[in-house]
């Protein structure tokens, strides 16, 4: 087997007790490997602890790590698209500091690529290690998602697969700046392969995810990949349209057969607020593609490094050589 180099492109936001465990469990799962030359790109997100200090004392003495640090928190989707803009691996793997997408099964998914799989996805078989309310929101979002969206993602796949340098490039060509990284994996297709796990709890630290935020993430997810809920509106507007009609109809008839009805006061009312609820829901549904429209038109970069930190020198590069477009 030819050496390769292998790189590990691990997004961190305020991650300072996690770093020093990974790259310890990384090694070790790679200790007499001579074919794989492992490169860390660790993305520091904006972090407020000391992330970045102890990123840069684990780079003392150890050449594989480098560092980029972002000039503020870009979320870890920004900081995921940095990361793919600076490895130089065969081989990417994105992968979470706090050990919950677990190292030890990046030899496996080495196996797969070699025997000619572009992408090898990390498949949850059990999630017991997240809360109920996750478990089930993500089980909603994955039907509801790829019931209305092309592609389809794949069920309880995360962010945490083995790519081909060939996966990498294409995913770089792609422009779009609100980013929806499993989405845009998917998008890309090429020959996959899944290995199964069970994901286990987090080692250090408290998870950087509340429910808003996965709110927004689900939110950016759907509308990034689909306009069903746009034209749905189409479709009830002419269908509340038809029950309307029916409605003048039957009031109609009954009138010319019963004679004058009393004045509906109630009736009224519910079809009123009935219709506003519904006109002012389309609008936001509107306002939410023309946001983000609005938001893809202005071509800002997904992100913005302050500074590469390479092993043995220290390089400022400037921003604009690896801007995300
Ligand atoms: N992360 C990031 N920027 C953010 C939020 C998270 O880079 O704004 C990183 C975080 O440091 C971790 C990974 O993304 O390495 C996954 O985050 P977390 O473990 O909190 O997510 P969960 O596993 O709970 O879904
Ligand atoms: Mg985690």
């Amino acid at each position: 087997m030819p050496p390769f180099v292998l790189t590990l492109v691990v997004p961190v936001f305020n991650e300072a007790e996690a770093i020093a465990p990974f790259i310890e469990t990384v090694t070790r799962v790679f200790n007499g490997q001579t074919t794989v030359n492992i490169e860390f790109v660790f993305i520091n997100d904006g972090s407020t602890d000391s992330t970045l200090d102890r990123l840069l004392a684990s780079q003392r003495g150890d050449t594989r790590i480098r560092i980029v640090d972002l000039s503020r928190n870009f979320g870890k989707e920004a900081a995921l698209t940095a990361g793919l803009h600076v490895a130089c691996g065969d081989a990417v793997v994105p992968i979470d500091a706090d050990l919950q997408d677990p190292p030890e099964l990046i030899p496996e998914m080495i196996e797969k690529w070699r025997q000619g799989n572009e992408v090898v996805l990390a498949r949850r078989i059990d999630r017991q290690s997240d809360s109920w309310g996750k478990r089930a929101s993500a089980r909603w979002f994955y039907r509801l998602h790829n019931w209305i969206s092309q592609p389809k993602l794949p069920d309880n796949v995360g962010d945490f697969r083995l790519m081909d340098r060939r996966v990498v490039e294409a995913i770089k060509e792609l422009g779009e700046s609100r980013r929806f990284m499993k989405g845009l994996f998917a998008w890309v297709g090429f020959r996959t392969a899944y290995i199964d796990y069970v994901r286990p709890p987090r080692e250090t630290g408290s998870t950087k995810f509340n429910g808003w935020k996965l709110w927004n993430l689900a939110l950016e997810g759907v509308t990034s990949f689909s306009t069903a809920p746009l034209r749905i509106w189409t479709y009830i507007g002419f269908f509340v349209a038809l029950i309307s009609f029916v409605f003048a109809l039957f009031i109609m008839i009954k009138v010319l057969v019963i004679g004058r009805d009393v004045p509906g006061y109630a009736s009224l009312m519910v079809v009123i607020s009935f219709l506003g609820g519904i006109q002012i829901m389309g609008i936001g549904i509107i306002g939410e593609y023309l946001g983000r429209a609005y938001m893809e038109s202005k071509r800002r970069p997904v992100f913005l490094i302050r500074q590469i930190y390479e092993p043995g020198q220290i390089m400022a590069l400037r921003q604009k050589d690896f801007s995300g477009n």
